[in-house]
């Protein structure tokens, strides 16, 4: 699937350029592939093509396409809306989830993984945008609920994660990968430890969320095309 190897390249050479704009080294950005809606085989081919880190939005999604990844050099996270009663299922498949919206959540995350005796990566997902369609943490609540969730033992948190604004208004774009940067050096702040994970930016605007300060973005579309239907 050359096109899909043409695609990677084209997302790297933009965040090449992107992070040359904001003076930043190229190895600081690390690209996570969305791969909602894809067939295992296309998902295989971009593996293939040098991707490292997947992110599947439901866990009926990974479950199907487990035993054609499961054994391929690379790395899954989960970045959607995690139910409760999914925690069992997703831990099969996952080294991180990101999209940790509170403290309930990392609870059943962390009896979980006291019965499994181990460990996760996770990302707490913050609400930067507002939109009352998009989950996470309101921005006001972030700093202490990270706090909170950094006290349970089986969950190493990495950082912080947002969906941005969806807008073509440029600066209102980057005002809310900022604020999740500066949400981050608070909560850094406050649990007294590094956090360095800002997973932001998508397909459409990831220029801006590497002039922000990004450490991942979460590519689909501009690698696997447009999707046939809504997420
Ligand atoms: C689909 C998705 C992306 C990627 O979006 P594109 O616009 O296709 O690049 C990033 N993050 C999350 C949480 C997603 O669901």
């Amino acid at each position: 699937m050359p096109e899909i190897r043409d695609n990677l390249a084209a997302v790297r050479s933009r965040l090449d350029a992107a992070c040359a704009a904001a003076g930043r080294a190229p190895d600081e950005v690390e690209v996570l592939l969305a791969t909602k809606t894809q067939p295992a085989a296309r998902i295989a081919a971009a593996i293939a093509a040098g991707a490292r880190l997947i992110g599947e939005n439901r866990v009926q999604e990974l479950a199907e396409k487990d035993a054609e990844l499961a054994d391929l050099p690379c790395e899954r996270h989960f970045i959607g809306h995690l139910q409760s009663n999914k925690v069992n299922q997703v831990l099969r498949y996952v080294s991180c989830v990101q999209s940790v919206d509170g403290v309930e959540l990392a609870d059943r995350l962390q009896r979980r993984l006291e019965t499994l005796d181990r460990t996760l990566d996770v990302l707490v997902q913050v609400n930067t945008s507002g939109e009352t369609t998009k989950s996470g943490v309101a921005p006001p609540e972030a700093v202490s609920v990270v706090t909170e969730i950094a006290k349970r033992d089986r969950l190493r948190v990495r950082g912080l994660m947002t969906v941005g604004l969806q807008s073509p208004d440029e600066a209102a774009v980057r005002a809310s990968y900022r604020a999740l940067r500066e949400l981050r050096d608070r909560a850094a702040g406050a649990v007294g430890a590094g956090l360095p994970v800002l997973s932001m930016g998508m397909s459409g605007d990831l220029e801006a969320a590497v002039a922000e300060g990004a450490t991942l973005v979460r590519v689909g579309s501009a690698v696997f095309g447009e999707r046939p239907r809504p997420d």
